[in-house]
């Protein structure tokens, strides 16, 4: 819309400055002509009379010739003009805004149209981002609704097994003291199960509403995945898995302690509870681009694939009863996503080759 600079324009002033200059013209014309018939002494009152006539004549015929095609040109642009603001006031593309003469006017009512394109522009713009928002506003309560009813679900099982329980040992006073021990491990584990659920979704519940105010710092890894690693190293023989590192002596991320430890305790974790291996290999593949990307597997059974694509959901457990039983949520690898992400990076898992699950991941350097 807008106009080439040197492209040129019609201009009123120029065409109004024509009119009086066409006058002065006139009128001096007249003033030669009738000071020129008084000293060739003519017939003076005549030629005075038919000079001053003609002189008018001729400057008002011209006067009003050219003023009115000015204001032809000027009243046919005021009504494209008018047709442009309806347009606009109607909301129309910039497609369909009438064409405008080569003049000022022209000029003036391209500069408004481009104007209200701008605007529009702008305010679509800011319609885009408020819907988006809504969006992103209407996705997290849905997921939020989602977690408290899978929270509210998970909850039950360990809380009706407690009560279960403690019911029958008050209603049974001649229980012998083996059983009423038993009863009272299981409720225990059941107890231990309810702490680590509620400290999962705390995890979860802070990654997702306060990420601004968990504490980034200077972290190394090194140590943090060393004291994994002598943990697992203390487990009993059916639980014990050797823990290989193939990483650099210092490994400083830019991260949050809480979080990263979390990221290797649940992967180590679930190894150990479900992979069946012997090994765990923590290596560090790649560092490009401020990140560093990292490789966490083992060399147990995997995942059938049409599991592996769920994995990372809340409380998605291929065998749910096994996952229970060794004190699962299926909130772990879903706050390994949600931390991985929260620093950055990014997480993608896939079955290896020679058997056994391999997670591949990014994190900042610091
Ligand atoms: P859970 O609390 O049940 O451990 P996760 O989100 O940590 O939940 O894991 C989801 C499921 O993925 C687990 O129930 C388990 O079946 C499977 N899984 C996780 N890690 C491994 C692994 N290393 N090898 C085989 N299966 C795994």
């Amino acid at each position: 819309m807008a106009m080439d600079s040197k492209t040129k324009v019609f201009s009123y002033r120029g065409s109004m400055y024509l009119l009086l200059t066409m006058l002065i013209l006139s009128l001096i014309g007249g003033f030669i002509i009738y000071r020129y018939s008084l000293l060739s002494h003519l017939n003076s009152e005549n030629v005075l009379d038919v000079v001053i006539f003609y002189a008018i004549i001729g400057v008002a015929v011209a006067t009003v010739m050219i003023a009115l095609l000015l204001a032809l040109r000027l009243s046919r642009n005021l009504r494209s003009l008018a047709r442009a603001a309806q347009a606009m006031e109607n909301g129309a593309d910039l497609d369909s805004m009438p064409e405008f003469a080569n003049d000022e006017l022209g000029d003036l009512s391209r500069h408004i149209i481009d104007l209200y394109g701008r605007l529009r522009q702008a305010s679509s713009d800011v319609e885009r981002e408020h819907d988006k928002a809504l969006h992103e506003q209407q996705e997290k309560l849905r997921i939020k609704r989602q977690l408290t009813n899978n929270i509210n679900h998970e909850l039950k099982t360990p809380v009706a097994a407690i009560q279960g329980y403690l019911e029958t040992m008050i209603s049974s006073k001649d229980m012998s003291d083996q059983e009423r021990m038993s009863f009272i491990e299981k409720s225990y584990a059941h107890c231990q199960r309810l702490t680590q659920l509620l400290q999962d979704v705390s995890t979860i519940t802070r990654l997702e509403d306060g990420s601004s105010h968990i504490v980034c710092e200077s972290v190394d890894l090194r140590p943090l995945i060393d004291e994994i690693a002598a943990e697992v190293a203390l487990l009993p023989d059916d639980k014990r898995m050797r823990v290989n590192i193939e990483l650099p002596d210092q490994l400083m991320v830019k991260g949050n302690s809480t979080l990263l430890m979390s990221i290797f305790k649940n992967l180590t974790d679930n190894a150990i509870a479900y992979s069946g291996g012997r090994d765990i290999y923590i290596r560090l593949m790649d560092k490009d681009s401020g990140f560093y990307t990292l490789s966490f597997s083992d060399n147990g059974i995997g995942i059938d694939e049409e599991h592996l694509v769920h994995i990372f959901e809340r409380f998605y457990r291929i065998d749910k009863g096994r996952s229970r039983k060794l004190g699962g949520t299926g909130l772990g690898l879903s706050i390994v996503k949600n931390a991985v992400l929260f620093h950055g990076g990014d997480i993608s898992v896939k079955n290896r080759k020679v058997g056994g699950l391999e997670f591949t991941f990014k994190l900042p350097q610091a």
